[in-house]
């Protein structure tokens, strides 16, 4: 099958098994139609083929019953499917590019580049609202939260919604939700879990925020979901690059309140020089890190996230 089924016939249906999006791509879908119309919810997973808890979420959706269902479930649970497969870390193994940095595409152009042409162009605009599903990648660690494009105040309601306990108005190019946010569709990105581990702690942790945006978008009932414990703080995130290759030396844990100024970390050399010291730009949370020992020049270090307001 090369294209999506269509989304609503008005008779409450499961649908699943593979499209060609692309020449050469074959991905996983599955789609829920509900007793009651409704909105459409577009759910995507697998951007980054190693987050696994985000993957395991999606797939467990692909399970959900029409019964009780308002609406229209999407799932896309591996979009990186060659990925996947290989345990790659940021990238699309066909062309070595991060997908998550290519919107909104090109459709003459890479494969990534096409896939997210793909997504853009020929599903977005069928979404009434859109989580994209990822997590720390295997050589990342981080604390729950969400991103939502900062100009977007159905968004920002979307993430509140997910209810992870930090939420981070994102700037930003090239990410799935810009994209989406561009079309006018309210979207967010969900980060639960990290470096290769998937437990069902984490997995739960994501399938009651998908819950709870379903009964926000009035699509189900959040039976057997309790309420986030506080409304997200809302965030904005510094991620500093690294400026040189070689050994990473965190040296503040997950969730500790930083100072500007304060040393978060080092780059080293074999023997110990350091090459650059990471000094935090502004007061905040520490809420993801690097985690592998190694580092190349480019990649993201860490992230803090500095309250709003
Ligand atoms: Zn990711």
């Amino acid at each position: 099958m090369d294209a999506l089924p269509i989304l609503r016939t008005g008779h409450p249906r499961t649908e699943h098994g593979f499209i060609r999006p692309i020449d050469g791509v074959e991905i996983p879908f599955a789609l829920i139609e509900g007793e009651k119309p409704g909105p459409c919810l577009l759910v995507t997973a697998g951007v980054h083929a190693s987050e696994y808890c985000s993957i395991e979420a999606a797939l467990r959706l692909m399970k959900r019953s029409p019964a009780g269902l308002a609406g229209t479930i999407l799932v896309l649970p591996i979009l990186n499917m060659s990925g996947f497969g290989r345990r790659s870390i940021y990238v699309m193994p066909q062309d070595g590019r991060n997908l998550n940095r290519m919107f909104p595409g090109k459709p003459d152009g890479s494969v990534s580049e096409r896939l997210a042409d793909w997504l853009v162009t020929k599903v977005y605009p069928q979404a009434d609202a859109y989580l994209d599903l990822h997590g720390g990648d295997l050589s990342e660690a981080l604390q729950p939260f969400t991103l939502f494009p900062r100009d977007s105040e159905e968004s920002k309601a979307l993430a509140i919604a997910f209810g992870l306990p930090v939420a981070v108005s994102a700037g930003g190019e090239g990410y799935t939700i810009n994209a989406a946010g561009r079309l006018g569709v309210p979207s967010i990105i969900a980060e639960v879990g990290g470096n290769g581990i998937w437990d069902e702690a984490s997995v739960d942790e994501l399938t009651a925020g998908i819950d709870r945006v379903l009964h926000h978008l009035g699509m189900a009932d959040r039976s057997g979901y309790p309420p986030p414990e506080a409304t997200p703080r809302i965030v904005t995130m510094w991620v500093p690059a690294a400026t040189a290759d070689g050994l990473w030396y965190p040296l503040r844990q997950l969730g500790d309140t930083v100072t500007a100024g304060d040393v978060l970390g080092e780059i080293r050399d074999v023997f110990g020089t350091v090459l650059e010291a990471v000094k935090a730009r502004d007061d905040g949370v520490l809420l993801y890190k690097l985690s592998s020992l190694a580092v190349n020049r480019g990649e993201a270090l860490l992230g803090t996230g500095t309250p709003l307001g």
